[in-house]
């Protein structure tokens, strides 16, 4: 039997009520509309992929200078930084801390609006750009989920879920990237490579810091509500971790 296929279904659907993908999906669906009535086809299709190009570098270069740039000393900005992106190595199987906040997305979006505006000098080629750039972040949103999740890939996402694994529990530090083709920055930055061959990292679920922090326990008090299951998981992964709990039982109780 394939288990695979109910849990696509509900990753879908656990996407798609994420209220940022709704918010970019829209924005991206008006900017395509908007690029391909101004612009020739080949023209728009061709800078919505520079727009992608363009996003790669933004992925990779977010995670490592700013989700695990400066520890934060002071509670309050520590409590962000969970929130953005330490949260989610906390408890990679909570929803509310898997995607990124929009406070963060929204000016980023706005700083890139900016510098295309000034480069192409045109309404148009800027929507295109941008437009590429969101699809760019909603794919790798997409990607991220599935990575984490039971749902068994194909080869491309097998490879990216090891690497991810490696970073989430062998060295934060490495293996920063989601999205296929960025796989290439951590070949040229020297942040891949086979995961047990690298180094591990004390502590990468919680970025280095003592498991008894004061500011991470403050951050894990302050966000313990905002699960839609337990502290430790939302409901999506429910199903599985039941599965988890019963093959453990089995295994240890005596035939
Ligand atoms: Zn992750
Ligand atoms: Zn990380």
């Amino acid at each position: 039997m394939n288990r695979s296929v109910p849990m696509l279904s509900q990753l879908r659907q656990a996407y798609f009520t994420e209220h940022s993908v709704i918010f970019y999906g829209l924005i991206c669906l008006a900017g395509m509309g908007f690029s391909f009535t101004q612009l020739k086809p080949m023209d728009a299709l061709l800078l919505l992929s520079c727009g992608w190009l363009l996003y790669l570098p933004q992925e990779y270069f977010s995670h490592v200078w700013v989700f695990h740039g400066v520890m934060p000393k002071h509670k309050t900005l520590y409590r962000l930084l969970y929130r953005l992106h330490l949260g989610h190595h906390d408890k990679p199987r909570r929803l509310d801390l898997l995607f990124t906040p929009m406070w963060y997305t929204l000016p980023a979006l706005f700083l890139n609006i900016v510098i295309y505006a000034l480069l192409t000098q045109n309404a148009a080629r800027t929507a295109a750009l941008s437009t590429g750039l969101i699809l760019g972040y909603l794919m790798f949103e997409w990607w991220h989920l599935v990575v984490h999740s039971p749902y068994e890939p194909g080869p491309i996402m097998r490879y990216v879920r090891n690497q991810h694994m490696g970073h989430h529990h062998w060295n934060e530090r490495r293996w920063y990237t989601i999205s296929p083709p960025a796989l290439i920055l951590d070949v040229l930055f020297r942040s891949g490579g086979p995961v047990h061959q690298a180094p591990r990292a004390p502590s990468p679920s919680t970025a280095g810091l003592d498991n008894q922090d004061e500011r991470l326990c403050a951050a894990r008090l302050y966000y313990q509500d905002d699960s839609d299951w337990i502290e430790e998981a939302s409901a999506i992964w429910r199903s599985s971790i039941e599965v988890e709990a019963k093959t453990d039982k089995s295994a240890k109780s005596p035939h």
